[in-house]
């Protein structure tokens, strides 16, 4: 059929990149902030603004914006408990250019919460990108790679709840929206 961009633009509804994250608190979020600037100090790069930290459990891509409603409803074999995550770890990949903060020991449940997200967006034909879980926050990108000086300090992060967000890719960085966050049950 025969139809001018607009038009076509019109008729289709559209895709949005999205991804499942953990989302941090104002006090995790200010504590991750202030170790990204520290590694800034060493590592160079571009810092991930403050309000864009988050750390990804599964990433989707672009969707057409009619699926979003079957994203906005995990089934309940998706959840686990609430977890306790402790960000002791801090480093850079030569490969990619990313300094990141992470966790030295994964709890299963953050473990069990990405398989499930997995398990669950597989199943439901999304296709997503073959990489083993390596739960990391991104602090600081185009980093050189060198050795920090020493460990990170401890950041306990209680985890109750996970989240939708889109992105917006753009030149300086990508500009992240919650869509929607899911509690976890705490205390089993
Ligand atoms: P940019 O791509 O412009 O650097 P970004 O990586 O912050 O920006 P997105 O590409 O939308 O933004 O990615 C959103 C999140 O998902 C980021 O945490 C990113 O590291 C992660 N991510 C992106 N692609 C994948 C992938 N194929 N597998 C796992 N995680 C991914
Ligand atoms: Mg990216």
């Amino acid at each position: 059929m025969a139809a001018g961009n607009g038009v076509r633009q019109a008729l289709s509804a559209g895709t949005q990149r999205v991804f499942f994250a953990l989302w941090p608190g104002a006090r995790v979020r200010a504590e991750l902030a202030q170790a990204a600037r520290r590694m800034q100090r060493v590592l160079r790069g571009r810092r991930t603004r403050d309000d864009s930290i988050h750390l990804t459990l599964a990433f989707i891509g672009e969707v057409d914006v009619d699926i979003l409603p079957r994203l906005l409803a995990p089934p309940a074999g998706v959840f686990t408990p609430a977890f306790l995550l402790t960000l002791d770890n801090w480093g850079s990949w030569e490969r990619n250019g990313i300094g990141w903060a992470a966790p030295s020991r994964i709890p299963d449940p953050l473990r069990d919460l990405a398989a499930n997200l997995e398990g669950w967006l597989r199943g439901a034909g999304f296709e997503l990108e073959l990489r083993t879980f390596a739960p990391h926050v991104t602090l600081v990108r185009k980093a050189q790679y060198a050795p920090l000086p020493d460990s990170m300090m401890r950041i306990a992060w209680q985890v109750n709840e996970f989240a939708l967000i889109h992105s917006q890719l753009a030149p300086d960085g990508a500009r992240y929206r919650m869509l929607r966050a899911w509690p976890l049950k705490r205390g089993a």
